[in-house]
């Protein structure tokens, strides 16, 4: 493991969150582009990433935005 590898290992939580300065992000993605080990890591990282806030996005159920509405009107 390279250097470069670890640099990518210990940023890529704030890469995919958009917190880097872009100077890192520089960093990242041109060992991203010599590295098939770190750029195949960042893409399972990225859909993983993308699961979580596709699962924030999901309504609540039914019954429960019912029952919320139903406080509310009574409020
Ligand atoms: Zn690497």
């Amino acid at each position: 493991m390279s250097p470069e590898c670890v640099f990518v290992l210990d940023h890529y939580n704030d890469y995919i969150s958009g917190e880097l300065t872009p100077e890192k992000i520089a960093r990242v993605e041109n060992h991203l582009m010599s590295c098939p080990h770190c750029e195949k890591f960042l893409g399972r990282a990225f859909r993983i990433h993308g699961h979580t806030v596709g699962l924030l996005r999901i309504p609540a159920p039914r019954v429960l935005r019912k029952s919320i509405s139903n406080l509310l009107d009574k409020a």
